[in-house]
């Protein structure tokens, strides 16, 4: 063993967001490991630590977009709106790391960058950025699925002597758009939630759009204290229907066939969810929009006629259109006075499926058609999702296989929980799980319980190792596939498939099978003493 090993514990967890701040509490103060975190950035929060570009909110509803392994937490714990900003969701999580006094075990600025499985002693040797090296019985990667910024290569960007920044790695002191001629690359959730903000603040703002996308209204509004007391004293149930639902969310579900209604009552749903605001119109309007293409196209109808009559140029209105995907099968996007934005004299739309991008140069971005000036260029351009992070980091398992190698030809994984070849490395939200397709809590509070109660049994038992065995990953590989191609998702060119990502392989990586039947098919392979993984002693 090298002098640089400095420790000994039981486990590494890496990453210190919604994921690893419950997983360390768990682990520690459940189940009385020894357990360290390691965060590449300087505090806690994830998702909520880096993006803090204008307009960066939840979009699911602050009271559920929470954490339920607290009641006290729960109580105390104040949400100002339905859909706070970053920096009330980054409190919310200090909080969390205080409260739980968590931060003694999180060490911050310090990046995994290599764990090697050592098979004769069942332990993970886990590398650092910051030159540690320790050994853990169990390596947990809650990396996220939405960490690994993507900056796509445009010719010309390093020439570039303006500004540039990518929204999920926002300067901390903000950025000053005034008098500035700013530009957004990129009109998937994020672009639609800083377009508006960005437009008030710029001297002027153009949005170059590769694929127009389906947006509802937030209707953000404050949480009464009517409401919030309502909130806290229905917790339970609010957090059972969340757990015992198909997306993670606490909506009573749509039992409604789209194709079942007259047109006139169609409508009638479609405007009220409308009014209503946010991912009910998606969650809660018609069960059969996620299956079905006519079904579907009732809803992409009635939001295009919507941007229609939003958007007063018709050209424009017409570019906002979505046509090349159903509703729903990209991540839906929900909005502040998006489609308002284009009505601003200040803000310009370039369709780059007409123009596209030729290069970057010195004072702007230039097309096939024109030359845009700008001083400052907003990439909102996503994440390389679901695997980004964990392959960043050089993963062996046994006998030196590569996870990069592994998983060249797309993410394989038992449950999105483990993966064959790599003992003891549980994988929250892990490719093959409900997790981006759900309210992201919901299913991260799964995963933690589940890793904390498989290590609590592997431990009662005299278990040193756990792997998911290749006939049930390869099982489970298949049927999150056969799923998926039952769905509409397939009929789009999303960051779930890794479309967004040149190079990357094209695979459904999350599981659409719901996050209730998921956690009972976790559940009933725990109760059969964890099947389809081998156990060794
Ligand atoms: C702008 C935005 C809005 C969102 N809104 C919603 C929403 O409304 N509802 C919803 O359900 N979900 C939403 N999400 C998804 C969100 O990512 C999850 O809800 C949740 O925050 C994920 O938590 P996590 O801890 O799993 O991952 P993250 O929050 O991404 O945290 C992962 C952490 O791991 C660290 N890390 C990664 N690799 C390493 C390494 N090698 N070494 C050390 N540290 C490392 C990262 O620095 C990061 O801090 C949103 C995502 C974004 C980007």
């Amino acid at each position: 063993m090298s002098d640089r090993i400095a420790s000994e514990l039981d486990a590494v967890i890496v990453g210190a967001g919604f994921s690893g701040l419950y997983m360390l509490h768990h682990a520690r103060d459940v189940l009385g490991l020894r357990a360290r975190v390691y965060e590449a950035g300087d505090g806690v929060g994830g998702t909520w630590y880096w993006n803090r570009y204008p307009g960066a909110r939840c979009d699911s509803e602050s009271y559920y977009y929470s954490y339920s392994f607290s009641e006290e937490l729960e109580q105390e714990w104040e949400w100002s709106s339905k859909y706070p900003e970053q920096p009330e969701i980054l409190r919310y999580l200090n909080h969390v790391a205080d409260r739980f006094d968590l931060r003694r075990d999180i060490q911050l600025g310090t990046r995994v960058t290599a764990a090697a499985w050592d098979d004769e002693r069942a332990r993970w040797q886990v590398s650092t950025d910051a030159g540690d090296t320790v050994m853990a019985r169990y390596l947990i990667s809650a990396v996220g699925c939405l960490s690994a910024a993507n900056v796509p290569d445009i010719a010309g960007l390093d020439r570039f002597e303006g500004a540039w920044y990518h929204t999920g790695a926002w300067p901390h002191d903000g950025v000053d758009f005034s008098g500035q001629r700013v530009s957004l690359i990129g009109t998937g959730s994020t672009g639609i939630q800083a377009t508006p903000v960005i437009a008030r603040e710029a001297d002027h703002l153009t949005v170059f759009q590769r694929t127009p996308n389906y947006s509802v209204p937030a209707r953000n509004a404050p949480l009464t204290p009517e409401v919030a007391a309502e909130i806290k004293a229905n917790y339970r149930e609010i957090r059972r229907k969340a757990r015992e639902s198909f997306g993670g969310f606490p909506f009573d579900p749509s039992v409604r066939s789209a194709l079942d209604h007259s047109e006139e009552e169609r409508r009638a749903i479609y405007e009220s969810l409308w009014e209503e605001g946010g991912f009910k119109f998606l969650y809660g309007s018609f069960f059969d929009i996620f299956f079905n293409e006519d079904a579907n196209a009732t809803a992409a109808e009635f939001i295009r006629e919507r941007i229609r009559a939003i958007v007063e140029d018709p050209a424009v209105a017409e570019k906002l259109c979505p046509h090349d995907h159903p509703y729903g099968s990209k991540r839906p996007p929900i909005d502040t006075d998006y489609f308002e934005t284009f009505n601003r004299d200040n803000v310009t739309l370039v369709d780059l499926r007409e123009t596209p991008i030729e290069e970057i140069t010195a004072r702007g971005i230039r097309t096939t058609t024109e030359h845009h000036d700008v001083d400052v260029i907003v990439f909102a351009t996503g994440f390389d999702a679901m695997t980004g992070s964990l392959l960043k980091i050089d993963i062996r398992g046994r006998g030196g296989l590569s996870l990069r190698d592994k998983w060249a030809a797309g993410p394989r994984s038992y449950l999105g929980l483990q993966v064959a070849g790599f003992p003891n490395l549980f994988t929250i939200t892990g490719p093959g799980s409900p997790s981006v397709l759900s309210n992201m809590p919901v299913s991260i509070e799964q995963h933690v319980e589940w890793i904390g109660q498989c290590i609590a049994h592997l431990r009662e038992h005299g278990v040193s190792s756990i792997e998911a065995t290749e006939d049930a990953e390869d099982a489970w590989v298949d049927h999150v596939a056969e799923v998926a191609s039952m769905t509409l998702f397939q009929k789009a060119s999303s960051w779930y498939l890794g479309a967004n990502i040149p190079g990357k392989t094209r695979v459904f990586m999350p599981y659409v099978g719901g996050v209730f039947p998921y956690r009972q098919r976790c559940d009933d392979v725990a109760a059969k003493g964890y099947e389809g993984f081998s156990l060794t002693s």
